[in-house]
């Protein structure tokens, strides 16, 4: 099978098994991974965060935005043709829905100097423990995170963290892997 191929049959496998999750089960497991995040020296020690906005099935994060958007600057990606780009969050009101129907910063937003940007919380289909991931298989993060230097933390459920999973030479890594179970 091909390589591309493969990374297809995961996104699949990993689809239904989400499909054997209630939504409230998933939240609550968010709610640990988001605990996990805050116990982490990268997230305490970051003042500048790039962060997403969920969709159904993914790792929730809107309570831990509004959360801490206050007392650290918080980005946001806003789909721009092929690519990924990261406004400041500046509460709900500016916010729109965007492209997938995600919830993203509205045009007039801030952007933030690339060097300012101490962290980068990446979502993903499945992650593996070489630290590798796996994502919906359009490359956004993968061409976002070529442009950035800050370290990468990749949340996850842990049915989604793998032994091994398949990966190609555009793939990037992740520093950190969060699941509600572990920190790896
Ligand atoms: P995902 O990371 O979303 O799972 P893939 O890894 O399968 O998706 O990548 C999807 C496509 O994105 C690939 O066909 C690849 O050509 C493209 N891509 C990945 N990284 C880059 C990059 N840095 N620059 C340009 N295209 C890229
Ligand atoms: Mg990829």
């Amino acid at each position: 099978m091909k390589l591309c191929e493969a990374k297809q049959a995961l996104r699949k496998e990993i689809a239904s098994l989400k499909k054997l999750y209630k939504e409230a089960t998933l939240q609550e497991l968010s709610s640990k991974i988001m605990s996990r995040l805050e116990e982490s020296i990268l997230f305490q020690k970051a003042s500048c965060i790039a962060f997403y906005h969920a969709l159904p099935g993914e790792v929730q994060t809107a309570h831990f935005i509004e959360k801490w958007y206050k007392h650290k600057r918080i980005l946001l990606p806003v789909v721009k043709g092929n690519d990924l780009q990261l406004f400041l969050y500046a509460g709900q009101k500016s916010l729109k829905i965007g492209a997938f129907g995600i919830w993203e910063p509205s045009e007039d937003s801030l952007t933030v100097p690339e060097e300012e940007i101490d962290l980068v919380i990446v979502p993903g289909v499945a992650f593996d423990k070489q630290h590798n991931r796996l994502g919906r298989g359009k490359g956004f993060y993968d061409r976002l995170l070529s442009t950035l230097s800050a370290p990468k933390i990749g949340i996850c459920y842990s049915f989604q963290l793998k032994e091994h999973i398949p990966t190609e030479p555009f793939d990037k890594k992740m520093d950190l892997i969060i699941t509600e179970k572990e920190t790896l």
